[in-house]
């Protein structure tokens, strides 16, 4: 550590090193910015030399990297932005965190609040820190006879300072992800989310995404889902000098609905899987993926019939391929044989796994 301090040079790559190093690496990030890094057996070690060399007296929120600055820190500059709304102060003694860009109050950071006038309407400068706002055993503004605004909305929204004067420890930074509570450790699991929010779910999600699936059915099925197979008449439209009929039957031209399942040849395919289950399934292949979410009211079956509505799709477009790409041509009965190994390799382990008989 003592060495690490010596140059920034060094610093920076003893650090990317240890992170490199280490499997379990909870990154705590406090007011100073100091980076906590725990190792397993060797313990928290806590490096300050982002404050000490790389921030100095100017505040971490606004300052601006230098160009001669290394890649990592210009790249921890600009997670500034993300990194902001989930970092919250539980104020101790209020002499580390800044009043006006901590987030210390239930308004968050007080210089958003207020606009850059708001240091020189209250009549605090930008480096203050929460402490400073004292006078006495009261903050000061609670003092002030002002109708400004600005000034009432702090008064408003500042904490109680008795919990603060008597403090001896520092002010803490924690981790806040939307509504669970502050901690001082980084959650992925909880950060993600919070950054990329869940959106709406199709009506055909279960169709595709459920339980026991084959990863690479499933992906194709999805593709489809969006139209996003490179068809040929898509691929005409992007101005492709290729061939517009369908290579299962050369009849009609090749699209999504067409292949999935308005060809003869797939339409065949597809419904020899469910002839056995005595099922009807619809010919389009939207209308078959949302009637697979009621398919059958038996748990078994409606995975069966799933796996297999994912391997036709995947093998019609795996079959369409290969006889463009390797003049290999396999008729409906090949690949319902192909379709059926599938499942059945795929069925196989998840039967031995039930105890209430096989599927
Ligand atoms: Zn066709």
């Amino acid at each position: 550590m003592e060495r690490c301090e010596n140059s920034i040079g060094e610093q920076e790559k003893r650090v990317v090193k240890f992170i490199r190093g280490r499997t379990r690496v909870v990154h705590n990030v406090s007011s100073d910015l100091r980076v906590t890094l725990r190792c397993g057996p060797c313990g928290a070690i806590r490096l300050s030399i982002f404050r000490l060399n790389l921030i100095s007296h100017i505040n971490f929120w606004e300052l601006t990297p230098s160009s001669s600055s290394s890649w990592i820190w210009k790249k921890l500059c600009k997670l500034r932005l993300i990194g902001r709304h989930f970092l919250v102060c539980d104020v101790g003694s209020g002499e580390t965190a800044s009043f006006w860009h901590d987030n210390w109050t239930r308004l968050g950071p007080l210089i958003h609040v207020t606009g850059n006038n708001g240091p020189l309407t209250v009549g605090m400068p930008l480096t203050d820190v929460v402490r400073d706002a004292l006078r006495g055993r009261s903050w000061w503004i609670a003092s002030s006879r002002s109708r400004n605004p600005i000034i009432a909305l702090l008064r408003s929204s500042v904490l109680d300072p008795e919990s603060m004067i008597d403090c001896m420890h520092d002010d803490v930074y924690l981790w806040k992800a939307d509504h669970h509570a502050p901690s001082n450790m980084f959650s992925a699991a909880k950060t993600w989310p919070a950054l990329h929010p869940n959106g709406v779910p199709f009506p055909w999600h279960k169709s595709v995404w459920f339980k026991d699936r084959v990863p690479k059915h499933a992906f194709i099925c999805w593709v489809v889902a969006w139209n996003r197979l490179h068809t040929r008449d898509r691929l005409r439209s992007w101005g492709l000098n290729t061939p517009s009929v369908c290579v299962l039957c050369y009849v009609v031209d090749e699209t999504h609905n067409h292949l999935f399942f308005q060809c003869h040849f797939s339409g065949e395919v597809w419904r020899f899987c469910t002839l056995r289950a005595g099922l009807t399934p619809p010919s389009q292949f939207m209308a078959s993926l949302l009637w697979l979410k009621s398919a059958s009211t038996f748990k078994n079956l409606s995975l069966i019939i799933k796996l297999l509505f994912q391997a036709s799709v995947y093998l019609i477009w795996r079959g369409r391929n290969l006889r463009i790409h390797s003049n290999n041509f396999r008729n409906p009965p090949q690949i319902i044989k192909e379709i059926q190994l599938l499942v059945r390799a795929r069925l196989d382990p998840l039967s031995r796994l039930q105890s209430s008989g096989p599927l």
